[in-house]
């Protein structure tokens, strides 16, 4: 054991999740790299998602923050902030939603309570709809809504929460049936959890679920359930914190895969936007919004140093289109980890869209989860100096693969490559 390793375990919580047995200290990065403290170099297959959605060490943005420093940090969003404002007139005018208004938080977990807080003061109710498997965050009201029980750390909670089917697509009840009857079945499931109930405040979904193992209903699910929510006046609200600015290619929020009935009334986003920066926050229709009966404030969310670094990112973003190459260079990984998970048992599934990939493996010639193979391949991954991800349920068996999003075709490729090797080696 190392002696930083020694120390963290000496002064920080037990359940504070570390990767890898001999836990990696990363000092420094740069585009699609990290070194740890030994100045061994990784291909980073996970930053994009845990907090840089560009790159790592992004020009752009340590200008904008080095710039920003010399001025001010914060002060207080008691007074006008520009950069705050300037980065809540893009975000809303990207959400999709009509006269939209923002709030900027400091993590998704804070940006989920205030979207608990809009829909259950705007619909007088404490009962939430959230889908099996899913995760939204860390707080008391977050866990209760956060159907993946092995990051609910308590079975206690302020809301009452109903769980709904969808979220996963391979896996359950409904698995077997064509994506039209899939959705069909999940909207009876719906129907009939609000048959039995007074109607709840709110769904929270997250249109891709992330911890949950990279899985996604198929497209137009949450359209069908907006439907039946609009009858009776159920708010939708979509957890954006990994969808998000454009990683799953083909959309810039994963919502808009299933946009046919409009926009959520609510949007939650965070981790990559800042790269690095906490930034999170919630975009609201105008009514929802403004529903609070008395004021409300965060100190540290929409500093101006982070929103300066939003902004620099968010501009990097766009004019580069890096969506694009979201559904370009993923694209091509997709295909290419197919391939590689072909003649491989271990591998049930390789799924994603744009730059967010989820490879599910199984005990060899079974359909049961295989957690041991998945922290296998990890730690052979990074012995090929590649990082990559773990999620998917209670038995983590599904490794993620999110890199920033300014991946190029040589990274793909040799990211892919040391994957075949990991992958190989727990045969
Ligand atoms: N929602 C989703 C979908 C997430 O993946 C996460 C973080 N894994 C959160 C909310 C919570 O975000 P944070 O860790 O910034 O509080």
């Amino acid at each position: 054991m190392t002696d930083l390793y020694a120390r963290h375990r000496a002064v920080l919580p037990d359940w504070l999740a570390l990767y890898y047995k001999d836990p990696l200290e990363i000092t420094h990065g740069e585009g699609r790299h990290v070194w740890d403290a030994d100045g061994r170099k990784y291909l980073d297959f996970f930053g994009g998602i845990l907090t840089t959605m560009t790159a790592h060490a992004l020009p752009e943005v340590t200008k904008a923050v080095t710039e920003q420093a010399g001025r001010i940090l914060h002060s207080s969003t008691l007074y006008l902030n520009r950069p705050m404002v300037e980065l809540a007139e893009r975000i809303a005018q990207l959400s999709g939603i009509p006269d939209a208004r923002v709030f900027f938080t400091t993590s998704g977990t804070e940006a989920n309570d205030t979207a608990l807080l809009l829909a259950t003061t705007y619909r007088r109710s404490n009962q939430i709809l959230a889908m099996r498997n899913s995760y939204h965050g860390r707080s008391f009201s977050a866990v209760g809504i956060t159907g993946n029980r092995g990051w609910s750390p308590t079975s206690l909670s302020p809301l009452q929460t109903l769980y709904v089917h969808g979220g996963v697509r391979t896996r359950g009840p409904f698995a077997h049936l064509s994506d039209a009857d899939f959705i069909a079945a999940c909207v009876e499931d719906l129907k009939d959890l609000l048959g039995h109930t007074r109607p709840p405040a709110a769904l929270i979904a997250e249109p891709i679920q992330g911890v949950g193992g990279f899985t996604s209903p198929p497209d137009g699910l949450y359209a069908a359930f907006r439907t039946v929510l609009r009858e009776h006046g159920i708010l939708w609200i979509s957890d954006e914190v990994q969808t998000g600015w454009g990683r799953t290619g083909d959309h810039f929020w994963g919502w808009q895969a299933h946009g046919a009935s409009g926009p959520p009334d609510i949007l939650t986003f965070a981790k990559g936007i800042g790269n690095g920066m906490s930034i999170g926050g919630v975009v609201a229709r105008a009514d929802v919004m403004n529903c609070l009966d008395a004021n409300s404030i965060s100190t540290f969310g929409g500093t101006q140093i982070t929103m300066a670094a939003g902004l620099a990112n968010l501009t990097y973003l766009l004019e580069h289109d890096l969506q694009g190459n979201a559904r370009r260079v993923g694209g091509l990984l997709i295909e290419r980890l197919r391939a590689v998970a072909a003649p491989l048992p271990v591998v049930r599934e390789v799924r994603g869209r744009g730059l967010m990939i989820g490879v599910e493996l199984v005990r060899p010639g079974t359909d049961e989860a295989n957690p041991d193979a998945a922290s296998a391949v990890l730690e052979a991954a990074r012995a090929g100096r590649l990082l990559v991800g773990k999620g998917g349920g209670h038995n983590t068996s599904v490794l993620r693969i999110a890199p920033p999003l300014t991946l190029t075709v040589a990274e793909a490729e040799e990211g892919a490559a040391i994957l075949e090797r990991a992958l190989s080696s727990v045969q």
